[in-house]
């Protein structure tokens, strides 16, 4: 931080703030962690400095050895660890897995077979009629994946996210009056709306999936089954989802981060069968800039750990928390949406304290609980108020915490919704964003959870 602060001091200082802030607080943001020195050392590298365009052996630059030693070391290690035919480490983060794994997904299953019936090796090769005709049928593809209220991600299909517009999309939520996704109804709408496309996982969905059925449902619409294990991948890793909750041994192409319950740097990954692997290997430079060589590092750091039998007891643990929690809120009369979990997070009702998913975020944060607003299924509040708090175990696991810990998070975060009333605006009518929270509860929950 010296060496920062000779050159912009107000970097250093806001690092060491943050560093406080990240270490005072109650961290139970779903989709964050600590990574390890080993991790964040390995991306403060010289590797930073060079450029990789291209894939291992097949570079557009350069001097790329070292950067191949470092890319083949990562794939190898997700490849072992998730028992995947193929692995590709470059994209920069959740998202342009995302992207990286529908340009594949298109290329092989559209492109590919449109250049083949036309005899031409690629589209440098067609006339501009040709080439008219090949964009409209890229453009003409569907997608079918979990909506936002019900715990998907943007990039699932959501109509103002780029995914809702390349494809034409449409979404499966949760039963109404369990919460819990129902298989039949995918069934149903996969049938009628055949997507190219099939995407499962999630982002605020508290419970697993059996992608066993969502291959099933793949198959019987000759749909590309793709899963996002963005949030649990590092349950996958530490064998807590196994079986046909295991993604891998199901999917055509599963995407990730690696900086969420996984505990890497900042990043994402995809895992494909080899029948994928030629097109997810030409993400850079069709979809993706030059990779970040010093993250690519550190995701083989990350998964190295990740492969050691420490982190089989830390996912375990991530679960066991999450129970622990959403046992701690129910005993508590919290109400949590599908009544439970069973896997790292917690989807806290704050309707039934009389806030919304904003008011309680914010009084909560001022009591140094560090959590995120949610949308419940059908959120009478949107997207931006919400009804709903997120809360994830993995940041808290790292630091040590356990059952006892969790239990008492559940009693700090029911005090001081309890003592939370939704305030007014300037003009005295009711706010969904401002709130009172009672004199002395900030710094009693603070002084508490500084002692755990
Ligand atoms: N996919 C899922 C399921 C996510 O929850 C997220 C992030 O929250 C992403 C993708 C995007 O990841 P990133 O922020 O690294 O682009």
């Amino acid at each position: 931080l010296e060496v920062i602060a000779s050159v912009e001091p107000r970097i250093a200082d806001a690092t060491r703030k943050e560093l406080a802030d990240q270490r005072g607080s109650l961290k139970l943001i779903a989709s964050e962690n600590y990574a390890s020195p080993a991790v964040l050392l390995t991306m403060g590298t010289w590797f930073s400095d060079k450029y990789a365009e291209g894939t291992v052996g097949h570079r557009f630059y350069a001097g790329c050895q070292n950067v191949d030693t470092v890319e083949t070391l990562a794939a190898e290690h997700a490849r072992e660890l998730f028992g995947a035919e193929y692995a590709y480490a470059q994209p920069h983060s959740g998202i342009d897995a995302n992207l990286v794994a529908f340009w594949s997904i298109l290329a092989h299953r559209v492109e590919g077979p449109w250049l083949e019936k036309a005899e031409k090796k690629n589209v440098n090769e067609l006339t501009d009629a040709d080439w008219e005709s090949l964009r409209k049928e890229l453009g003409n593809q569907r997608l079918l994946g979990m909506s936002l209220d019900a715990g998907g991600h943007l990039t699932h299909g959501f109509r103002p996210n780029i995914s809702g517009k390349m494809f034409h999309q449409q979404q499966y939520g949760t039963d109404p009056e369990t919460g819990l996704l129902d298989y039949d109804v995918v069934r149903a709408k996969a049938k009628e709306f055949k997507p190219l496309i099939l995407v499962a996982g999630y982002s605020a969905y508290p419970r697993r999936v059996n992608f066993a059925k969502m291959r099933e449902i793949a198959d019987e619409v000759g749909a590309t089954l793709m899963v996002d294990m963005a949030h649990f991948a590092g349950l996958v890793a530490g064998k807590v989802f196994t079986g046909d909750e295991d993604p891998v041994p199901h999917a055509h192409v599963v995407t990730t981060t690696t900086h969420k319950s996984l505990r890497g740097p900042r990043g994402g990954m995809v895992l494909a069968t080899e029948e994928y692997a030629p097109s997810v290997d030409r993400g850079c430079p069709m979809v993706l800039g030059g990779p970040l060589s010093h993250v690519m590092a550190a995701k083989a750091v990350a998964l190295a750990e990740a492969r050691q039998p420490a982190f089989r007891t830390y996912a375990q643990q991530v679960a066991d928390n999450a129970q622990s929690l959403a046992e701690g809120f129910k005993s508590r009369g919290a109400k949590l949406v599908t009544d439970g979990t069973d896997n790292h997070l917690v989807l806290l009702d704050v309707s039934s304290f009389g806030l919304t998913g904003r008011q309680a975020e914010s009084a909560l944060l001022d009591a140094g609980v560090v959590t995120n607003r949610n949308s419940v299924p059908s959120d009478p509040n949107g997207a931006w108020y919400t009804s709903g708090v997120r809360l994830g175990t993995p940041a808290l696991t790292t630091r040590g915490f356990g059952h006892d810990e969790f239990d008492n998070v559940a009693e700090l975060i029911v005090h001081v919704l309890q003592n939370t009333q939704p305030g007014t605006t300037k003009a005295g009518a009711p706010s969904k964003a401002s709130y009172v929270l009672a004199d002395g509860v900030a710094d009693k929950v603070k002084d508490s959870s500084a002692e755990m």
